[in-house]
């Protein structure tokens, strides 16, 4: 282990960093009291690398089932959880098992006292302060979607995609009593995604975010409003239909046009937009969607919108370089990147600092449903990030100076300016 390693380690262990992106409940009493340990921890991420070692679902769910011994359900998902231990969705629940419940490694002989100390610390109550202000030292988390949520942790963001890609009708008659405004038109509905957006922000929300990567390609055309209006008249054409009838799917022009809208208004504002860009969750996606170029249109014509693109684009994370060195309002997040991949972290980390100016980088966000994550994950943020300057520093490209001064900024400085915490 070299001396800028360990020297650069000290400072990044000592920064309270901001975490630009979390789905966890937005109240620790909100959390869901009748799972145990396998059941919380295999919601998302882990679970899918299981999937993708041979686990069927119908056997993930049966593991995930607390009314079946614990015992037994480790039996069936022990050969899976060993194929896919190394991934970054493995060693980051083994680093929160060790540091928040001291369990040195899961296995069979501890996953009993693993699940024993879970839950008694779920009962004790305080576990939000415990694992993201005591053990990962997070100054705050950009909130996904939800703008009541405990402002001792969190900030929160808008999600407007339901206004760009409604599914059912039901959405549009919710909108309109939510908002309290009649829809007829598309000039109604636009009117409504700028009052839904002036309201979160009067509830203090910092950005607005985008996960329309998991249902639709991230190219947005420019459409006219008279060419959109047509899609979106065909919410109003099955009126008469019984309510539980199966959803609708907006036309491309309607969804395009919408997105321009969205993306005035937030120029007019001055506001960060965060895209979910590259992996999605889940098994059996459409990647090619994905791709952080196909925002190009968007990032030439909306010169006043800082656009902060997630999950390092990966697996297009030197195109994502190509844009952020090109575009003054593109922006890298890092966020889900160290557990998604830590190599494939730490090789873009260090890409990008040769490549794009350092202050355009924001370099850890949990993106957790479960908070125990989040350790695990911001743990595996700072050791990349210390390896990956050490090197240089080793490498000679700079000295230590510079590389602690980078560290300030891609945990804190940089996250605060774009969203101006
Ligand atoms: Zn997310």
């Amino acid at each position: 282990m070299s001396d800028a390693y360990e020297r650069l380690g000290e400072f990044i262990d000592s920064l309270t960093i901001v975490d630009t992106h979390e789905h966890l409940p937005g109240h620790e009493s909100r959390r869901p009291a009748h799972l145990d340990v396998l059941g919380e921890w295999l919601t998302h991420y882990f679970s899918r690398d299981l999937i993708s070692a041979g686990l069927d679902e119908a056997r993930l769910a049966r593991v995930c089932d607390p009314q079946v011994p614990l015992a037994e359900r480790w039996q069936s998902v022990e050969p899976y959880w060993r194929a896919a231990a190394s991934t970054g969705y493995g060693r980051a629940l083994a680093l929160s098992a060790q540091a928040l419940y001291g369990i040195e490694r899961i296995g069979a002989d501890t996953i009993e006292e693993l699940n024993r100390r879970f839950v008694a610390a779920r009962a004790r109550g305080d576990h939000y302060r415990f694992v993201l202000k005591e053990k990962s030292r997070i100054r705050v988390s950009l909130l996904d979607a939800d703008l009541g949520a405990d402002r001792a942790f969190f900030v929160s963001v808008i999600r407007l995609d339901g206004l760009i890609c409604p599914t059912h009708r039901r959405e549009l008659l919710a909108a309109q009593r939510r908002l309290n405004t009649p829809v007829h038109s598309i000039r109604d509905w636009k009117r409504a995604m700028e009052l839904e957006l002036e309201q979160a922000l009067a509830k203090g929300a910092v950005a607005v975010k985008c996960g329309l990567a998991y249902q639709r390609s991230l190219r947005f055309d420019k459409v006219t409003e008279a060419e959109a209006e047509v899609g979106f008249n065909e919410l109003f054409s099955d009126l008469n239909a019984p309510d539980w009838r199966s959803g609708i799917k907006t036309t491309k022009a309607f969804q395009d046009h919408m997105m321009h809208h969205l993306l005035a208004v937030c120029e007019q504002r001055g506001l960060t937009v965060q895209f979910h860009t590259g992996l999605q969750e889940g098994n059996g996606n459409v990647i090619y969607d994905a791709n952080p170029v196909l925002l190009t249109n968007l990032f030439l014509e909306y010169g006043g919108v800082s656009f902060d693109l997630f999950h390092m684009g990966y697996p297009y994370t030197m195109e994502l370089s190509n844009l952020a060195k090109n575009f003054p309002n593109v922006f890298i997040d890092m966020c889900w990147g160290h557990i998604i991949s830590p190599e494939a972290a730490r090789r873009a980390l260090a890409e990008w600092l040769d490549a794009v100016p350092a202050n355009k980088i924001s370099a850890f966000g949990g993106d957790y449903c479960f908070v125990d994550g989040v350790y695990g994950h911001q743990e595996l943020a700072r050791r990349n990030v210390s390896r990956t300057l050490a090197n240089k520093v080793n490498d000679g490209d700079f000295d230590l100076d510079r590389a602690r001064e980078i560290a300030q900024w891609v945990f804190v400085d940089n996250p605060c300016r774009l969203f101006k915490l």
